[in-house]
C-alpha cells in the first residue's frame, strides 16, 4: 500500500491528516511538530507525503530564523497557481502581498522584473480569470492599483464613504454635516429648556459621536453604511465651520456641542495687509513698505 494513502484507522489517510494539522496551524507547522502528531510515521514516509503536498501546492514551505515551516495553502489559491504560468504566479504573489491597499503597476514591474508588454499581458490574463482586479485610486485619477479579486479595497484607495466612483460626494457630505449640526443644535435647545442653570445646561448639551451616529442611522439618509469614525470626521468639519465645539471627555473620546457662530470677519481683515504678520513693522519708509512687495 502506498504510505501516502495508508489509513490511520479514522477514515483519514496520512496526507489528509498532515493537511488537517497544517490547516489548524495557520502560522506554520515544523517537522518536529508533525512527527509528534504522527508518531507512527517513518521519516521516509513523511518525506514522501510532504514532497507530494509541496508538489501539488497543498503545502507551502517557509523559512523562519532557525527552522523550516510548512503552511497549508488555500485550495482556491492553489488552483490559481496550478493553472498559471510562472510569470502569472510571480505577479499573483506580488499582488497578494499588497493586500487590500493594492499595488501600482510600476511597483509590480519593479518587483517582478518583467517588461511592460509581458506585465500587461499577465495582468490582463489574471483580470480575465477574475483572480485580480484593478481599482482606481482616489489619490490620483489615472492611477490604478491591483489587488486580489475577492478583496474589498481599503478606504485609503476608494476614499471611503465620501467617494463614489472616485468622485468626492460634496453634496452628501454637506447634507450630513447639516444634519449633524441640527442634532447638536436640538440637543443644545433641549438642554436650555430643561433649566437648572447655565453650567448644567452646557454639560447636558454635549453629545458623543455615537449619539450622532445613531441619529443619522435612524434618519436613513445614507445609502452606504456609515461608521462612527465617519460621523466623527463629519463632526470635525462642523467644528471647523465654527458651528460646534469639541472637548475631550475623561475617557479620551470627543464630545461635541453646538455653539453660536463667531461674528463674521469684516472684509478688511481678510485683505493681505489685514493678515500680514509684519504689519506692525510696515511703514511708508524703510525696508518693509507697501512698495517693496
Ligand atoms: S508688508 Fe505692509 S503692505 Fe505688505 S502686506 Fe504687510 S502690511 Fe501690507
Amino acid at each position: 500500500m502506498n504510505e501516502a494513502t495508508s489509513s490511520n484507522g479514522e477514515g483519514m489517510n496520512n496526507e489528509e491528516r498532515l493537511l488537517e494539522l497544517a490547516k489548524n496551524k495557520p502560522e506554520g507547522i515544523s517537522n518536529e511538530q508533525i512527527k509528534q502528531c504522527m508518531p507512527n510515521l517513518l521519516l521516509e514516509e513523511l518525506a514522501i507525503i510532504i514532497n507530494k503536498c509541496l508538489k501539488n501546492g497543498s503545502l507551502e514551505l517557509f523559512k523562519t530564523k532557525d527552522k523550516l515551516l510548512y503552511k497549508y495553502k488555500d485550495s482556491s489559491k492553489k488552483n490559481i497557481v496550478r493553472g498559471s504560468d510562472n510569470e502569472e504566479k510571480i505577479v499573483y504573489k506580488i499582488i497578494e502581498e499588497a493586500g487590500n491597499k493594492g499595488i501600482w503597476i510600476r511597483d509590480i514591474r519593479f518587483k517582478s522584473n518583467l517588461n511592460m508588454t509581458q506585465l500587461n499581458k499577465v495582468l490582463k490574463s489574471l483580470e480575465t480569470k477574475k483572480i485580480i482586479k484593478a481599482v482606481k485610486s482616489v489619490s490620483a485619477s489615472k492611477k490604478k492599483v491591483y489587488m486580489l479579486y475577492d478583496l474589498e479595497a481599503d478606504s485609503s484607495v476608494t476614499g471611503g464613504a465620501w467617494y463614489q466612483d472616485q468622485d468626492f460626494e460634496s453634496e452628501f457630505v454637506d447634507v450630513l454635516s447639516q444634519q449633524c449640526h441640527r442634532y447638536l443644535r436640538q440637543k443644545w435647545d433641549d438642554a436650555n429648556n430643561m433649566g437648572g442653570g447655565p453650567l448644567l445646561a452646557r454639560n447636558r448639551s454635549y453629545a458623543t459621536a455615537n449619539d450622532v451616529h445613531k441619529f443619522i442611522s435612524e434618519l436613513g439618509i445614507s445609502k452606504v453604511s456609515l461608521s462612527v469614525d465617519d460621523i466623527e470626521s463629519i463632526l470635525y468639519t462642523v467644528v471647523l465651520d465654527n458651528n460646534a465645539e469639541r472637548i475631550v471627555a475623561s475617557n479620551g473620546s470627543f464630545l461635541y456641542r453646538a455653539v453660536n457662530k463667531f461674528m463674521s470677519t469684516p472684509g478688511l481683515v481678510k485683505t493681505t495687509c489685514g493678515i500680514c504678520p509684519i504689519a506692525n513693522r510696515c511703514a511708508d519708509t524703510g525696508l518693509i513698505n507697501p512698495q517693496a512687495f
